[in-house]
């Protein structure tokens, strides 16, 4: 047999077969290196668990049984309850899931289980779980039980078939080989100096920890880890992005910027005019401008752009907007079109699918520089695309683009100022973390005379009073979207119902149009959707997550968002953004069976930030399923606000090396840079730039 290496895949291991390796993959797992940076999500150990005995009504607790029952029961008002009876040496109790029938197929008699939430008292005591995990199957038998072995236990994230017992078998199993193959990578002197753990010794304590505070000592250094190959890719980004020519210092001559203030439509708002100073500064100074300009939809990034895009051009400079969809691009080019009229100024388009011959006339103006104003999809950064001068580049939902294809862009001038645009607010710890090597300007104040959004939560025997509504307000003249979720482990489930929803729909309301988008639709199919109801040749569209962020239909004034409860805040906040673009009053309504508190505190703010808080706590509680929601992808094992001081560290050690060595050339850090290379596949071009 060939020898392990860490990108040997895991379906080799021993005790890992096909079948395995399959349910490995759901959990994101294909090489013996993902299987080692397979970390415990949590940890148990025995002073945690209470004896089920003693559990009082009005606590919380957490408990270890086996399954001796379970059922769903009917109530009368139509909810279907799982029920589980749930036994140790001391007792037994029952557990309850209302709403929850499903759990019925992954929770197996015999199993055990460890729960944890409420007591109270319904018939006598019982249990709530708000959490639960399955530490042995059935069939396990009886083996010492390692909590009761007064052992640190470590839970790992699982999936359907392959419990969180048996990958902690698999890893036990697998771990002193795997820690052979990962030496220490920083070099001794600045561990040293920050005084932490060997990498393999932390992947240990992490995996074996014999106490709980030494797991916690161990993740901290792999979170620092983490940390430090971001860092080290954001700082060499600024440092490229700092390379070379300096920037262009412009100068404000009042003319188009000038000109644009006097025939807004409206007045600014007071963060509008704040970002517009501080774009002002960065783009008069010589040093090139790298900002993230931040707000909530509707918050008006756009006209805060031109105004940036104007600067250069009044100073005989181009600029260039782009955006990731075409739909979002000919938005803005409808919005640059209408406040540049009274200037005189027609702003270019490009789009892939222009014809070959406007194309070609549309290049020509750009290389010549006969054209100053440009929007465009990632059709600007062909490379048969030149600016004669180009000098600021501006990119709207800036995430949905590469490291490279935003490089690229800013390639096309000499040392381009670059403004980012954001529509995903975040906490500023995440911001320090992502967006550390940028300045920042954030918006948060709506433009006034924008009619309110109402956000409700109705329960599910509530429908049809609020399809009805619905219904009057498309009658009405306005129009409407129903939103459904699709999570990929159910996703033929889950477009099956979406798909079910605008048939009903379109049964029940014969008078209206109805549409449908969803992710498996060709681009072209969905765009032409998207267009439809724009143009309000649909009433209602139905939607799976996929449509777009900043999607501008001002007369699009309800969304009702279905099992909002399979949705994270901050996702459903930007959902949300949907509505409420127009004059009128907009409404939200959540439909679901499971009312909860956190759907409620949803339902009572609109402020875009404070959602991002509660978001990134929801996410920091985690949930012992092992959903992660999407968010900070690259970061996992970090934990905010709890690791803010690793940031400080992060930060330290990477200026540490890339002083001493700004594209960790030297052979002591080799295995730095090949880590961090390793984890961001994508900023290799950062490096080979030179
Ligand atoms: P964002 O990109 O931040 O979601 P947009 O730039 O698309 O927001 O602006 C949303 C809408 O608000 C646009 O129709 C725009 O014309 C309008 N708008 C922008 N600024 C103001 C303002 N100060 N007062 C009134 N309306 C504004
Ligand atoms: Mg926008």
């Amino acid at each position: 047999m060939a020898p392990l290496r860490l990108d040997t895949p895991v379906k080799f291991l021993k005790g890992i077969g096909e079948r395995r390796s399959d349910a490995l993959a759901r959990l994101g797992i294909a090489t013996a290196h993902d299987l080692l940076w397979h970390l415990p999500h949590r940890y148990i150990d025995a002073s945690m668990v209470s004896p089920i005995a003693r559990l009082k009504v009005g606590e919380d607790a957490a408990v270890v049984g086996r399954v001796a029952a379970k059922g769903i029961l009917p109530t009368r008002r139509g909810l279907r309850i799982f029920h589980v009876v749930l036994r140790d040496e001391t007792g037994a109790i029952e557990c309850v899931w209302p709403g929850q029938a499903f759990l019925d197929r992954s929770i197996e008699i015999g199993q055990t289980l460890l729960v944890a939430g409420p007591i109270r008292f319904y018939h006598g005591r019982q249990l709530a779980p708000r959490e639960f995990v399955v530490l042995a199957e059935a069939e396990d038998g009886d083996g010492p039980d390692p909590i009761a072995a007064g052992r640190v236990l470590p839970v790992y994230p699982a999936t359907h078939g392959l419990s969180h017992k048996v990958i902690r078998g698999l890893i036990g199993r697998h771990l002193d080989q795997l820690i052979g193959l990962s030496p220490e990578i920083l070099p001794d002197e600045l561990r040293l100096r920050f005084d932490l753990p060997t990498l393999p010794d932390a992947l240990r304590q992490v995996h074996h920890p014999s106490s709980t505070a030494e797991a916690e000592r161990g993740r901290r250094r792999l979170a620092l880890d983490e940390l430090v190959d971001l860092q080290l890719m954001l700082g060499r980004a600024r440092e490229v992005a700092k390379r070379g020519r300096q920037g262009v210092a412009f100068e404000v001559k009042r003319q188009l910027t000038s000109q644009l203030k006097d025939h807004l439509p409206w007045p600014l708002t007071n963060d509008q005019k704040r970002a517009i100073k501080e774009i002002t500064a960065d783009m008069t100074a010589p040093e090139r401008m790298h900002r993230l300009l931040m707000g909530d939809v509707g918050t008006g990034k756009t006209v805060v752009a031109l105004f940036a895009m104007l600067l250069a051009a009044e100073n005989d400079y181009q600029a260039a907007l782009m955006a990731p969809t075409e739909l979002l691009v000919e938005q803005h080019h409808a919005t640059l079109s209408r406040l540049l009229a009274p200037l005189g100024i027609e702003p270019g388009l490009l789009v892939g699918r222009l014809t070959a011959a406007d194309k070609t006339r549309i290049k020509r103006q750009l290389a010549t520089g006969a054209m100053r104003i440009v929007v465009g999809t990632h059709a600007l950064v062909q490379e048969t695309v030149t600016f004669h001068r180009l000098g600021v580049v501006v990119i709207d939902e800036q995430h949905r683009f590469g490291v490279e294809q935003r490089a690229a862009l800013m390639g096309k001038g000499s040392a381009p100022d670059v403004l980012l645009l954001s529509a995903t607010p975040i906490p500023r710890s995440l911001a320090l973390t992502r967006y550390g090597d940028l300045d920042m300007s954030v918006l948060k104040e709506r433009p006034p005379g924008r009619g309110a959004i109402r956000t409700s939560v109705r329960s599910d025997s509530q429908r049809d009073r609020v399809l009805d509504f619905v219904r009057d307000e498309c009658l009405a003249g306005r129009q409407a979207y129903v939103v459904l979720p699709v999570i990929e482990e159910t996703e033929k489930a889950d477009l099956m119902a979406a798909k079910t929803m605008a048939d009903t729909l379109a049964a029940r309301w014969p008078e209206l149009v109805v549409g449908l988008v969803h992710g498996r639709l060709k681009a072209t199919e969905r765009d032409q959707v998207m267009r439809a109801f724009r143009e309000g040749t649909l009433h209602v569209l139905v939607a799976t997550t996929v449509i777009e962020v900043g999607i501008d239909v001002a007369n699009a004034t309800t969304m009702v968002i279905e099992h909002p409860e399979r949705f994270g805040l901050a996702q459903l906040h930007q959902l949300r953004g949907r509505v409420g673009r127009g004059g009128q009053a907009s409404h939200c309504v959540l439909v679901t069976r499971m009312p909860m508190p956190r759907l409620k505190a949803f339902a009572a703010t609109t402020d875009g930030f404070k959602i991002a808080e509660l978001d990134l706590e929801e996410r920091r509680h985690g949930d012992l399923l092992g959903q992660r929601q999407s968010g900070a992808a690259d970061i996992r094992v970090a934990r905010f606000p709890d690791d803010n001081d690793l940031l400080a560290q992060a930060r330290e050690l990477t200026k540490a090396v890339l002083s001493a060595d700004p594209s960790l050339d030297q052979t002591r850090h080799k295995a730095l840079r090949e880590r961090a290379l390793a984890r961001y596949p994508k900023a290799e071009i950062l490096f080979r730039v030179g």
